[in-house]
C-alpha cells in the first residue's frame, strides 16, 4: 500500500502522540494530531474499547477529510474485575488527576495481594470512504504502590511490565515501546498495511 499523505492521529492526549507518531511514519509522510488541527473531542458513548475508538476515528475523519486513527484503551485490574478498563480516563475527572486515579485503584485492592493486570488498546484506522482497519495490543504486568517514575503519562507511574523490575513511567518511550500495548497494536496495524 502506498504510503498516507498526512494521517490523523485522533487524540488529544500528548503522551499518546508522543508513542505512536515514530511508527506511523511508517506508514505516512506526516503524523498531525486532532489536538493540532482543533478538532472537538467525541463523547467516548461505546460499550467496548471497539467502538470508542470506532467513533474517535470516525469524528476526526469526517472533521479533517483525511485518513484517521484513533486508540482506545485502559488499564485492566484482575481484582477488580478488570476496572478501570473503558473507564480509566473517566476515574481520573475532568481535571485528568491520575494521581487521585491511582489512589483510588490502590485502595479498592486494599491488602488484596493480586496485583494482577494488562493495559489494553485497540486501534481504528479509517478513511473517508469508510474502509478501516482495526489492530489490538495487551502487555501483562503488576500494579504497585507507591507509584513511580517522572515519565510518561496516565497511569504509567503505577505498572510493571513482565520481564522488567521497572514502572512505565521509569522508562523511556522507546524502552517502553518494548512492553507496550499501544506499541503491540500499531505492530499489527503496519503489519496488516504491508
Ligand atoms: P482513552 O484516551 O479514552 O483511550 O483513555 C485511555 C486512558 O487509559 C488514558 O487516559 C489513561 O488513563 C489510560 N491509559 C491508556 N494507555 C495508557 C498507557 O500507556 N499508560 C498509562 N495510562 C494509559
Amino acid at each position: 500500500m502506498p504510503k498516507i499523505e498526512t494521517l490523523v492521529l485522533a487524540t488529544h492526549n500528548a503522551g499518546k502522540v508522543a508513542e505512536m507518531t515514530p511508527a506511523l511514519l511508517s506508514i505516512a509522510e506526516c503524523v498531525v494530531s486532532a489536538a493540532t488541527l482543533g478538532l472537538p473531542e467525541p463523547a467516548e458513548t461505546g460499550h467496548d474499547f471497539l467502538s470508542n475508538a470506532r467513533i474517535k476515528a470516525h469524528a476526526a475523519c469526517r472533521a479533517s477529510n483525511l485518513p484517521a486513527l484513533a486508540d482506545d484503551s485502559g488499564l485492566c485490574v484482575a481484582a477488580l474485575n478488570g476496572a478501570p478498563g473503558l473507564y480509566s480516563a473517566w476515574w481520573a475527572g475532568p481535571q485528568k488527576n491520575f494521581l487521585a486515579a491511582m489512589m483510588q485503584v490502590n485502595t479498592l485492592l486494599g491488602k488484596n495481594t493480586n496485583r494482577r493486570a494488562s493495559f489494553v488498546a485497540t486501534l481504528v484506522l479509517m478513511w473517508p470512504d469508510g474502509r478501516e482497519v482495526v489492530a489490538e495490543g495487551r502487555v501483562d504486568g503488576d500494579v504497585v504502590w507507591p507509584p513511580r517514575g517522572a515519565g510518561g503519562h496516565g497511569y504509567d507511574p503505577l505498572f510493571v511490565p513482565e520481564g522488567d523490575t521497572r514502572t512505565f513511567a521509569e522508562m523511556t518511550v522507546t524502552e517502553k515501546s518494548q512492553y507496550s500495548h499501544r506499541a503491540r497494536a500499531l505492530k499489527a496495524l503496519v503489519d496488516q498495511l504491508s
